[in-house]
């Protein structure tokens, strides 16, 4: 005789008790791991998500269907109780600015910053010295006059923001002329000419994909012009048969009509890293010196800070910026100050090497990943019955997060594979840790570029993956 099919599990009611879920053997099996609250927990929440589905209308076929999800999924479950969704994860790829993983790390001083100023109360706003109400903006200014050489300075929350916010204080309503080699897209979400529409100014774009001369901006400024944008191409590189005005030439023309020229630079290159093949990325500094009226760049990209936007340029140019009713929607908060003083007090105070994890991971040299390589993977296969087949072959590291396109920094990868696991299994174990190790996979072997690992990493790696050689 055919079984009798259960019935559809559509309603409330048909959803197994919290008391049945806590005898299934799937669950008893993780009481020896875990205590019974955190189970108990775990099972409320999953009781609690079915709820939630059969009130939006979805129903289950069966309730063998309904229980065989819940064995499949309460373990994991249970894992994850009380973690948090924002975890630190050791970055094995080599992409030192990674967007997915945060971008820049921190110096130790940044983070002591946030932790000093985040525990308690602080004078933010609040003017010492008077005694009374002051004004968050004061906080990095005088650091970056210092370190960029410019009037004044302003920081918001990114880079983002600081673009739509000069393009509307300085050009709402008017036309900005841009060359169509610039009108880039960074990050899938921030697109020049987008960015320009919200801003209110109106984009005029001159040349062409690949070559766009002075003549071509001059044959466009008319009673309309406000502003003339000059953006850097970050995440992609142009060659052959390209054309593009100096930073000064274009100076002297916005100048020479009375105009004023904006630069978005994007990274926010702090120091000339062209030693460590990154000759492309536009030193702020020099930006300034050579006239530029007003300049927005990254605070969390190659100047290895936090989360942020620095304007800098002239004077009354910045002030008529900080006045613009959008900069109250888009100042940073404390941490983002904290962090980002002790950020740019490392550059201010450094003699010979920048003690900064972004700058670091620049100018490691190959050599230096190659020696941890080894002594990783000596670590990882010593006494193994199986022990991981490996090789160390040269490959680059890049800096990620839209910069330098063309950046190859010579690096060393190692190569591991596993005896009886694929690469796409050794690297989904890796990521399952806690903290998870994030690799990549090349030529079907798993592949680690320690340029980006702390050595205070590195014992955790070799412990998981002995663990996973031993199975
Ligand atoms: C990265 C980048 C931005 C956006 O900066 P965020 O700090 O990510 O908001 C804008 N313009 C350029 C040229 C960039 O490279």
């Amino acid at each position: 005789m055919k079984p009798k099919a259960s019935p559809s599990v559509s309603r409330l009611r048909d959803i197994p008790s919290i008391d049945a879920l806590m005898r299934r053997s799937s669950t008893t099996a993780l009481l020896d791991r875990f205590d019974r609250a955190t189970v108990l927990e775990a099972i409320r929440s999953w009781a609690g998500s079915i709820r939630i589905e059969i009130n939006n209308g979805r129903s289950f076929q069966t309730k063998e269907d309904l229980l065989k999800k819940f064995d499949e999924g309460i373990a994991s479950a249970v894992a994850g109780v009380g973690r948090a969704s924002l975890r630190s994860v050791i970055n094995a790829t080599g992409v030192i600015i990674h967007t997915n993983l945060g971008r820049a790390p921190l110096a130790e001083e940044a983070v002591e910053a946030i932790l000093r100023v985040g525990r308690g109360y602080s004078n933010l706003e609040y003017d010492l010295v008077k005694g009374g109400r002051g004004i968050r903006h004061v906080h990095c200014e005088a650091l970056l006059r210092e370190l960029l050489g410019c009037e004044a300075a302003v920081v918001v929350n990114n880079n983002a923001a600081a673009v739509l916010l000069v393009l509307n204080t300085l050009a709402d309503g008017g036309e900005v002329i841009i060359s169509r080699g610039e009108l880039v897209e960074i990050g899938g979400s921030f697109r020049i000419p987008e960015i320009m529409a919200k801003s209110g100014a109106i984009l005029r774009e001159v040349g062409t994909t690949n070559r766009t001369r002075c003549a071509d901006y001059e044959a466009a400024i008319d009673g309309k012009t406000r502003l003339i944008l000059r953006v850097h191409q970050s995440n992609f590189k142009m060659s052959g048969f390209t054309e593009r005005p100096s930073v000064e030439d274009l100076i002297a023309l916005a100048h020479g009509h009375g105009l004023q020229i904006f630069e978005d630079l994007g990274s926010g290159c702090l120091v000339d890293l062209a030693p460590w093949g990154l000759a492309e990325e536009p030193i702020v500094s020099k930006s300034i010196v050579a006239g530029i009226d007003v300049c927005a760049f990254s605070g969390d990209k190659l100047l290895g800070g936090p989360q942020a936007g620095i304007i800098a340029g002239r004077r009354e140019l910045v002030e008529a910026i900080r006045r613009n009713p959008w900069m109250r929607v888009v100042r940073p908060d404390k941490l983002g100050f904290a962090a980002l003083e002790a950020t740019l007090r490392i550059y201010r105070h450094h003699r010979q090497e920048i003690d900064l994890p972004v700058i670091q991971m620049v100018s490691l040299p190959a050599e230096e990943v190659r020696a941890r390589a080894r002594s990783l993977v000596r670590r990882v296969n010593k006494g193994l019955a199986l022990p991981f087949d490996w090789s160390i072959v040269p490959g680059y590291s890049t800096t990620g997060g839209g910069t330098a396109p063309d950046s190859r920094i010579p690096t060393y990868v190692l190569h591991l594979s596993h005896s009886s696991l694929s690469a796409m299994e050794c690297e989904r174990a890796a990521r399952s840790h806690e903290p998870p190790i994030i690799t990549r996979i090349e030529d079907n072997r798993l592949a680690l570029d320690l340029r980006t690992v702390k050595q205070s990493e590195e014992a955790f790696i070799v412990s998981c993956l002995r663990g996973l050689a031993a199975g």
